[in-house]
């Protein structure tokens, strides 16, 4: 897997792309546009002589062109995609001659990349996907009594909302609000090591799992009026 995205890496020079230090970010290797050699930032198209390459590409990671893994800068992640949106903006699209639909397809690519690569959680469960971690429908674990737990904070919203006890439901949505800070610092501690595959895997499809039934519950505290 690695060494596709090396293949389809970016322009920048590896210390350009993780702040220098040391790497593990060996998927930044420099690529050339075959059309005009100069290097690239992303495999979509050529910045200096604006060749659409590929619409497809290998993954939201290689099509921003930032090494795959869940730690991100955000800054740079930001500052690559609306560098590269600039690109194919219609006006500039235009000016450069670029067919105007190849111009909105990859735009429209580079958005998707964004939104899932800009939120913690989506991308930890796209790293999952890529990595070829089970899906949502194919394992429903979750950890440990992370079931049993969600049933009693349900039970517990109930009561507060029935009797209500407007400090109780305050305690259970701060409560909950810990219990996510506390899973997603586990889904990021597990997101980070997918390259180990099997059952790291598995364990972070059982953490995302549990956060939609947490994010589930705080919703509903969120919906409770005393
Ligand atoms: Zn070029």
């Amino acid at each position: 897997m690695r060494l596709r995205v090396e293949l389809l890496g970016v322009s920048l020079p590896v210390d350009a792309v993780d702040g220098g230090r040391s790497s593990d970010n060996s998927a930044a290797l420099p690529t050339k546009c075959h059309e005009c050699r100069e290097p690239l930032a992303t495999p979509l198209f050529c910045g200096a002589c604006h060749a659409l390459l590929q619409e497809t590409v290998a993954d939201h990671f290689a099509a921003i062109g930032i090494a795959r893994r869940y730690e991100i800068d955000a800054a740079d992640l930001r500052r690559r995609y609306l560098a590269l949106s600039r690109e194919v903006h219609p006006d500039r699209a235009a000016q450069a001659g670029l067919d105007p639909s190849a111009a909105a397809r990859v735009s429209s690519r580079l958005n998707e990349a964004m939104r899932v690569l800009s939120d913690d959680l989506l991308r930890a469960e796209y790293l999952l996907e890529i990595s070829g971690g089970p899906s949502a429908t194919a394992d429903k674990s979750v950890p440990g009594n992370v079931l049993t737990e969600t049933l009693e904070l349900r039970e517990e919203i109930d009561e507060a909302r029935h009797s209500g006890g407007a400090e109780r439901l305050g305690a259970i949505r701060a409560q909950l609000a810990q219990q996510h800070t506390a899973a997603m610092q586990r889904v990021a501690a597990l997101a980070r090591q997918v390259d180990q595959g099997g059952e790291t895997l598995k364990l972070l499809r059982a953490e995302l799992n549990a956060i939609k039934y947490l994010r589930r519950l705080r919703e509903e505290a969120a919906r409770v009026e005393i």
